[in-house]
């Protein structure tokens, strides 16, 4: 599993500068997070991983491959990064059967019928829904979608793993369960998994590392127990939840 290194990345919007240059190595089968306040910014880089934003400036390669140089006009397209994601606005199709909506990646990616069939059995084993492939989405519960989302992400072997505020749209009960779980799956597979979230309890305890940002920049990077009693400013203190 590669390591995902970002340099220098800034974005605007119009006038707006909303990533004021950003350096962050992510490493080889690390979970880490982006922690933060609504709207400091950490879709944006997300979406630069991805291939759905570019940057305004910097770079962004994940191993020794370079995704995105603005320096070289270099772009690679989202399909062509071999990232899995699972974003809030990528939902499950409705009118799609579950092994629809996780052949549809694999198809795109030109996978012939027998290996879609292997590929989408094995992709829903590692998540536990491997008896749900014929079900509809709304015939599961929240935080089997959730899992079905994953496994979409997953079915292709990506590389690197991106998920933005995965969790949000579950209840209190069944996000601490899917928190477990989430762990679990992303230290038997060993991906490096890129984590966003404004909850910090969850970066907490999910994350070998943290980047805590605030308005664009990052604040301070670290391990959650550096994060948490060492707070590099009183805001990051604050952020975590300990206020001397
Ligand atoms: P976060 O994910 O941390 O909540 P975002 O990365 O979504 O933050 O947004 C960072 C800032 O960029 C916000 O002020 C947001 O309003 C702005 N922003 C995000 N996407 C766009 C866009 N497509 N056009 C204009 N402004 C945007
Ligand atoms: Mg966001």
């Amino acid at each position: 599993m590669p390591d995902v290194t970002i340099s220098h990345l800034s974005k605007k919007f119009a006038a707006t500068t909303v990533l004021h240059g950003i350096d962050l190595t992510i490493r080889d089968g690390e979970f880490f997070t982006l922690l933060g306040p609504s709207g400091c910014g950490k879709s944006t880089t997300l979406s630069c991983v991805a291939g759905l934003e570019r940057p305004t400036t910097g770079s962004i390669a994940v191993g020794d491959r370079t995704m995105v140089d603005t320096a070289s006009r270099t772009f690679v397209p989202p399909e062509g990064r071999n990232l899995g994601m699972v974003f809030q606005s990528y939902a499950l199709w409705p009118h799609m059967t579950v092994a629809q909506n996780l052949a549809l990646p694999l198809r795109i990616r030109k996978v012939d019928r027998r290996r879609q069939t292997a590929l989408i059995g094995e992709a829903l084993e590692k998540v536990g829904l491997a008896d749900m492939r014929d079900r509809y989405p709304h015939q599961l519960s929240g935080g089997q979608q959730q899992r079905v989302a994953l496994a979409r992400a997953l079915v292709y072997s990506p590389t690197v793993l991106l998920l933005d505020e995965p969790l949000s749209n579950l209840d209190a009960q069944l996000r601490e369960q899917a928190r477990a779980w989430l762990k679990r799956l992303q230290e038997d597979l060993g991906i490096t998994t890129v984590y966003v979230t404004h909850d910090q309890e969850e970066a907490l305890a999910l994350s070998d590392r943290i980047a805590v940002m605030s308005e664009g920049h990052l604040v301070q990077v670290g391990s959650p127990t550096e994060i948490y009693q060492e707070p590099a400013t009183a805001g990051v203190a604050a952020f975590v939840g300990r206020c001397n």
